[in-house]
């Protein structure tokens, strides 16, 4: 089984092409119902995690992705960054101790990045947040894991359920962040950080699939 630094830096590095290659989408819906950075935010994170990475090849996953959660906290202004930088440093401390890439491991990272969100932003489900990705997200990949199926496998079911969470805040009202402020205005548009977590998703299962180079 492979080695999850290795899978870490390429998850980063894919993460910051996609968001790059997607960030006049995530800022037009962050226009509608926020103040139209989310794009802009999460590419600077990201940047300055990417300029990191080729200093940290042959480290392990812990240390590859507290250091990209620590970045993102400090080059983020948006509520969005320490939300993601917490994320990151709580599944790193997972994989510090239990470095495979197996599924009971990414899904205990998987937990702990969740609960490191919520303990810090407080959203539940329904707020029309990323938490409405990251938590169906997660619960397909334990249903599928449970069933038998491998982690690449159960990965495709996580991403699923992300593209299905993502869509599922559109016709929600916002009760957390900024969008909460339109309050049923919000109502009829696709949270901007949901749009950004399925692309995590997305990303984590693509590299996943994709041959090591
Ligand atoms: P800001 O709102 O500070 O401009 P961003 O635009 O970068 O930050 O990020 C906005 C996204 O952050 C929202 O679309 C939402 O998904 C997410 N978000 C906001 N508040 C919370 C929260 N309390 N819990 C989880 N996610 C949140
Ligand atoms: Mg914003």
């Amino acid at each position: 089984m492979a080695m999850s630094g290795d899978y870490a830096l390429r998850f980063l590095q894919r993460l910051h092409v996609e968001v790059e290659a997607h960030q006049d989408e995530l800022t037009r819906l962050d226009a509608a119902i926020g103040d139209a950075d989310h794009g802009t935010n999460l590419l600077r994170g990201l940047t300055a995690v990417a300029e990191k990475l080729p200093a940290l090849a042959g480290r392990d996953a812990g240390t590859i992705l507290k250091t990209a959660g620590m970045t993102l906290f400090s080059t983020v202004g948006g509520t969005s960054g320490p939300l993601y930088g917490t994320a990151f440093i709580r599944a790193g401390m997972v994989f510090a101790d239990r470095p495979e890439l197996t599924t009971s491991n990414v899904v205990a990272a998987w937990e702990a990045a969740l609960e490191g969100i919520q303990a810090r932003g407080k959203a539940q489900r329904g707020e029309k947040t990323m938490v409405d990705v990251f938590a169906p997200a997660l619960d397909a990949l334990r249903a599928a894991t449970a069933d038998g199926n491998n982690l690449a496998a159960a990965m495709r079911a996580a991403v699923a359920a992300a593209e299905a969470g993502m869509k599922a805040t559109i016709p929600m009202q916002a009760t957390k962040g900024r969008a909460s402020y339109l309050g049923e205005r919000s109502v009829g548009h696709q949270d901007p950080g949901a749009t950004s977590a399925h692309m995590m998703v997305r990303v984590m299962y693509e590299v996943m699939e994709a041959p090591a180079v």
